[in-house]
């Protein structure tokens, strides 16, 4: 059986770098290189294609 995880657990997937840190790293700003969001409300957790990236986390010119 899988553990089953937070919604806290699951957004934190996100990563907790800021904007400029993620750009610093060339990884999209808005994903931090994930290539989607985590994002979870009340155990529904689900992931969401980044908006600012085609999919690839890389920082875009
Ligand atoms: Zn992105």
């Amino acid at each position: 059986m899988t553990p089953r995880m937070t919604d806290e657990q699951w957004e934190a997937q996100n990563g907790s770098l800021s904007p400029d840190q993620a750009r610093a790293r060339g990884l999209c700003w808005f994903c931090n290189g994930n290539g989607v969001l985590y994002t979870a409300f009340g155990g529904i957790q689900r992931t969401v294609p980044c908006r600012e990236c085609p999919g690839d986390g890389k920082a875009q010119q």
